[in-house]
């Protein structure tokens, strides 16, 4: 038997952990200390240790740990191989659900319609991966009738990988992918093959193959209803018509009513993507935050759950209260300075409660995607070399995203450092919970205690600054603070010049209040594809710089002056670090093949909220500058310059996207408000439908090339007053 499926029953540890945020049930948690491209699992191995976690799957064993551990070649191998041996201990039928659409729909509709049938075991929300295949199966009773899993790939290989470990005895393709014959490779031992008609792959030779016709494959929730009845016809079960309903599988975070803080799952309400929502809240959770649990009810396991690590669970279901009973007793002012997690399906009493809790001023909403940040910084992380430390420009809130949430992010995804442009801005990270270090750029600083306990690290770019923290910084008693000197190498803002450095090391020698932990300059033109041999001579300069510098000072310290476009041009001078800014809220301002593939950050919508025709001749707004001149449908949207909408967008300048329609900005834009024409529009578009300002649909770049400006002007003008809604999808 599988020499960690042993020590996991021995020590009586079914959980399987490879993420040191999720511990829940330390004592009942087996950690596999993963390696990855920008972490290694073994970190974090003393710090569970001391938490109880007591048995460990690694590749070394720490020193001073006095724990179970299971040591072995590969722990990611191991982990997988894990999952296959226990595999061979399931008694029902495991269905793989592959295709490069609508899986975990299809996983969930066929989970719930199977219920009828016998008792289901299925993988957590999106949980595909290489990792999150292994962890699903592990975490499922082999003795369930069904197991119903999804199994996705991003690398050739990897879909034969999971074909080893689930096994599937019948597999559901939902579509065609980018590589039919790599997803199909799942289906190579199966018994039965559900797919849809003209997928063009190599199907296995011995299995029964059921060709399904879509007569509309662009209306998918059809398409995917079809396929899930001839899937469950091979069990004899049905898909009810309340089972065909969307699946919500974002988890939004919003900010809510007294402080509070609100995580919305509208997900199938069970216990395993509860699990996971209770994992995502945990991991967000400031510390000085209390976490609340608002709970409808499950349709699988214990009811009431027994929830560790929250402190306060409101659960309507068996157990707990009635539907009418929560109506009548909780109330939005029940709740303030908290975190909580309102987790029930769409049109349940929970739902609708906490688009209560939601602090609504007015529908307009700056959305925040944060898994396309983890995307665009993994693809910086591709463009430079692993040892490069990648510093995240976090400045002007996260350039205008919002600081926190980002900073939270990123701080996960391993960047070294994160950047802010005045101290405030790193204080404020600091109270979140922020701990990863943090660079301060412009510190006119005022109050160095909060620098100095706060631990935020300046720039550092005149005598007047240096000689003011090392009397600071004395008078504390403060010794090696790490501070980031800058050069001016051809940008002409701030910054030492090459003459000073003598002077520079001379006083730096002098005091051990300070230390240099970078020497770094900035690009004037690394987006200026004509002026490269100016920016060749900053780099030259700064590497010079950098070479003097060392010598004055006796000591390393690291160096970095690429900005995005510069890492997408010049990867060739990333010294120790870059600088991330623009690009990881996904905006490409060069178009270099390197920066293809950036996924949009930020988009800025809301909704009509009235609608008008009027015939041609009619004049629109303040001034009467926009006269119709053809009979139009007039809508007004509650975005005006006061949410950052720019003025000289008004009088057709500027347009935004409507279901699919570019529609032009009608008459000067008011400050709270504007007029479109969605004369072109669809029919069905009306009050309440969505209007997005830039974003997904509407580059942010194409309008700030309308407004002769830069993206970076437009995405730092969205006002506070729009409500920061985060996601992962
Ligand atoms: C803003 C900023 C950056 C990031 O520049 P992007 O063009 O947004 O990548 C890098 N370095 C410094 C000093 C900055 O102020």
């Amino acid at each position: 038997m599988n020499e960690i499926l042993e020590a996991m029953q021995r020590e009586h540890t079914p959980i399987v952990l490879t993420d040191s945020r999720s511990l829940r049930k330390p004592e009942q948690s087996v950690f596999f200390a993963l390696r990855t491209a920008n972490n290694d699992g073994h970190k974090f191995i003393p710090e569970l240790f001391a938490k109880g976690v007591r048995l460990f799957v690694v590749e070394q064993v720490p020193e001073g740990v006095d724990a179970h551990f299971v040591v072995v070649g590969n722990t990611l191998k191991a982990l997988q191989q894990a999952a296959a041996d226990f595999r061979r201990t399931f008694v029902g039928k495991v269905i793989a659900v592959v295709g490069s659409k609508g899986k975990t729909l299809v996983k969930e509709w066929l989970a719930e319609a199977l219920t009828a049938r016998g008792s289901v075991a299925r993988s957590p929300r999106s949980w595909n991966s290489q990792v999150g295949v292994p962890m699903a199966l592990l975490g499922m009773k082999p003795d369930a009738d069904f197991a119903v899993l999804e199994a996705g790939f991003s690398e050739p290989g990897e879909m034969e990988a999971l074909e080893e470990i689930v096994r599937p005895d019948v597999v559901v393709a939902t579509s065609a992918s980018a590589d039919n014959c790599e997803m199909m490779k799942m289906a190579r031992r199966a018994e039965v093959v559900v797919f849809p008609e003209g997928l063009s792959a190599e199907l296995p030779a011995g299995a029964m193959k059921v060709e399904v016709s879509l007569p509309n494959p662009g209306d998918w929730m059809e398409s995917d209803a079809i396929l899930c009845r001839e899937a469950l016809r091979l069990f004899g079960a049905e898909l009810a018509d309340e089972t065909v309903r969307p699946l919500h599988t974002r988890l939004d975070a919003s900010d809510g009513i007294n402080n509070c803080t609100i995580i919305t799952d509208r997900f199938t309400c069970d216990s395993f993507s509860l699990d996971s929502a209770i994992d995502f809240c945990m991991r967000r959770k400031p510390a000085d935050r209390k976490f609340t649990v608002i709970l409808d009810t499950l349709r699988d396991g214990v009811n009431p759950p027994q929830l560790s690590g929250v402190d306060r669970l409101i659960y309507v279901g068996p157990g707990g209260l009635t539907a009418d009973e929560f109506r009548q007793k909780v109330s939005v002012g029940d709740f303030s300075n908290e975190l909580i997690l309102a987790k029930g399906e769409e049109g349940g009493v929970v739902a609708t409660f906490a688009e209560q809790l939601q602090a609504r001023h007015h529908e307009t909403v700056l959305e925040v995607n944060l898994d396309a940040i983890v995307h665009n910084f993994n693809h910086f992380r591709a463009l430079v070399k692993p040892e490069t430390g990648i510093v995240a420009m976090v400045k002007a809130s996260g350039y205008g995203a919002g600081a926190y949430e980002l900073a939270k992010t990123l701080q996960t995804q391993g960047a070294a450092y994160l950047a802010v442009a005045v101290v405030d801005e790193g204080e404020e990270l600091r109270r979140a919970g922020i701990t990863m270090p943090i660079m301060a750029l412009n510190p006119k600083v005022t109050n160095y205690d909060s620098l100095f306990t706060n631990r935020l690290e300046p720039e550092i770019f005149s005598f007047d600054m240096l000689h003011e923290i090392i009397s600071e910084g004395a008078k504390r008693g403060i010794r090696n603070y790490p501070i980031h000197v800058k050069f001016d190498t051809g940008m002409h803002r701030l910054g030492f010049l090459e003459e000073d450095i003598e002077r520079l090391c001379t006083t730096l020698q002098e005091t051990d209040v300070v230390c240099v932990a970078s020497v770094f300059s900035h690009l004037a033109t690394a987006d200026c594809l004509d002026m490269d041999d100016y920016t060749y001579g900053q780099l030259n300069l700064f590497s010079a710089i950098c070479d003097r510098m060392k010598a004055g000072l006796g000591y390393a310290f690291k160096r970095h002056i690429l900005n995005s476009a510069g890492i997408a041009r010049f990867p060739q001078y990333q010294f120790e670090m870059v600088r991330l800014g623009i690009s990881l809220y996904g905006v490409d301002t060069i178009g270099v093949a390197a920066t293809g593939g950036l996924r949009t950050v930020s988009t800025l919508r809301s909704i009509i909220i009235s609608v008008k025709e009027w015939p041609a001749g009619t004049s629109i707004g303040y001034g009467r500058r926009t006269i119709l001149e053809r009979q139009s449908r007039v809508a007004t949207v509650p975005v005006g310059y006061a949410d950052g909408l720019d003025r000289h967008l008004g009088n057709r300048a500027g347009h935004v996207w409507v279901d699919g329609t570019l529609c032009p900005i009608l008459g000067n834009v008011c400050m709270d408000a504007c007029m479109i024409d969605i004369t072109d529009a669809g029919e069905s578009v009306g009050v309440g439908s969505s209007v997005e300002f830039f974003g997904e649909n509407l580059p942010v770049s194409d309008v700030s090339d309308r407004l002769n400006t830069i993206p970076y002007e437009v995405l730092t003008s969205v006002s506070p007053r729009v409500k920061r809604v985060y996601f992962r999808e």
